[in-house]
């Protein structure tokens, strides 16, 4: 009897030692794509054939949304060209449309030609003068456009940008993959978006850090399990002229740049597209404005950090939100509903 119960043991200790590094097993991958560098991390024994799936999947939307790619289903659209959309960009579109709707406009999608002006598709910065901004804003209303079936109805002279969108709904479509492929938890790095599925390989949560937007480092970290954690700041593409900086996050009211006050907008929340859209939206509102809107919905959290220093937070990550070491200049608030 003792002899069994200690082969029994001893096969239960080998097939934990079998089964736990295959469980835990880390793959990774680095490209760079849609501009940006990005990180992927898939665990256990599919890892390998996910990750590369992963990335096929990455390079073949880069290849439908990008705005400056010849031969991309935006490009194509944004040059007059009638195109049967795939199922991909009709998806996209059709949410980035509701979000557009949702934050009135703080989020348009036909920002594009304003973009531009400013130099920021070919890093070619310019001030514009503030008649050709009020010319192009003419040409800026994403109400204007139809998504009917699998074609978009595009009026003269407009064009589109994803930009702000495009790298949250690739998050998704990876977590999406990732399920499909028996993926228990993985976590990617889409250049300042991170979404990640399930807990992190030893079962507790993942520690996101959250940029210092004055600096190295991060000012805060937040712990999530299925989330996306994207941040939008002013501190990412910008230049300087007169003293001035003109980040890359435009006003679709006025054309120029956000100048809300807040200088990095983070959104948590389970779609990385709705995360990604808000991040951007949320920075053009500016503080009061993203704490009124963040009442109306119960689908994302926040933390909002402002030139002087404030953070705030949403009630629902105040017990996965902490500062790193010490707190340092930072004063911390929370919103309840
Ligand atoms: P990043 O891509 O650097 O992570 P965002 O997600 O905030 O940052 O997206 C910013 C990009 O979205 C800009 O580079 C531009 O192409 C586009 N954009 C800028 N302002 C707006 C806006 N108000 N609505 C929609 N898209 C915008
Ligand atoms: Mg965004």
């Amino acid at each position: 009897m003792k002899r069994f119960c200690l082969s029994a043991m001893l096969l239960a200790i080998t097939l934990l030692a079998a089964c736990a590094p295959a469980a835990s097993q880390a793959h990774t991958a680095t490209l760079f794509a849609m501009d940006t560098v990005m990180d992927l991390s898939a665990y256990g024994e599919q890892g390998e054939i996910a990750l590369d799936n992963a990335q096929d999947l990455i390079r073949e939307l880069e290849g439908l949304l990008s705005t400056t790619r010849e031969g991309s289903e935006i490009y194509a659209l944004n040059h007059g060209e009638t195109v049967a959309l795939s199922p991909s960009t009709r998806e996209l579109l059709d949410r980035a449309l509701a979000l557009c709707g949702d934050t009135g406009g703080a989020l348009d999608i036909t920002i594009y030609p304003v973009v531009r002006a400013w130099g920021f598709t070919t890093e070619e910065y310019q001030v514009p003068d503030s008649q050709t901004l009020t010319a192009l804003l003419d040409k800026v209303d994403y109400t204007q456009i139809t998504l009917e079936g699998d074609s978009l109805l595009l009026p003269d002279g407009m064009e589109l940008d994803l930009g702000a969108v495009a790298k949250g709904y690739t998050g998704d479509r990876l977590m999406e993959l990732f399920r499909q492929s028996e993926i228990a938890s993985a976590y990617v790095n889409l250049g300042g978006n991170v979404q990640v599925l399930g807990a992190s390989p030893d079962g507790d949560p993942w520690r996101i850090g959250i940029r210092d937007p004055d600096g190295e480092g991060y000012a805060a970290v937040v712990e999530v399990t299925d989330r996306a954690v994207v941040t939008s700041g002013a501190y990412e593409r910008y230049f300087e002229q007169g003293g001035v900086r003109y980040g890359h996050i435009i006003d679709p009211d006025t054309g120029y740049p956000a100048r809300s006050g807040l200088i990095s907008v983070t959104i948590v929340s389970q779609s990385g597209t709705l995360a990604d859209g808000l991040s951007t939206a949320l920075f053009v509102m500016g503080k009061d404005r993203a704490v009124q809107f963040w009442r109306t919905r119960d689908d994302f959290d926040f933390i909002l950090i402002e030139e002087d220093g404030t953070v705030t937070i949403s009630q629902g990550i105040e017990n996965s939100f902490s500062f790193p070491g010490e707190q340092g200049s930072y004063a911390l608030e929370v919103v309840r509903r």
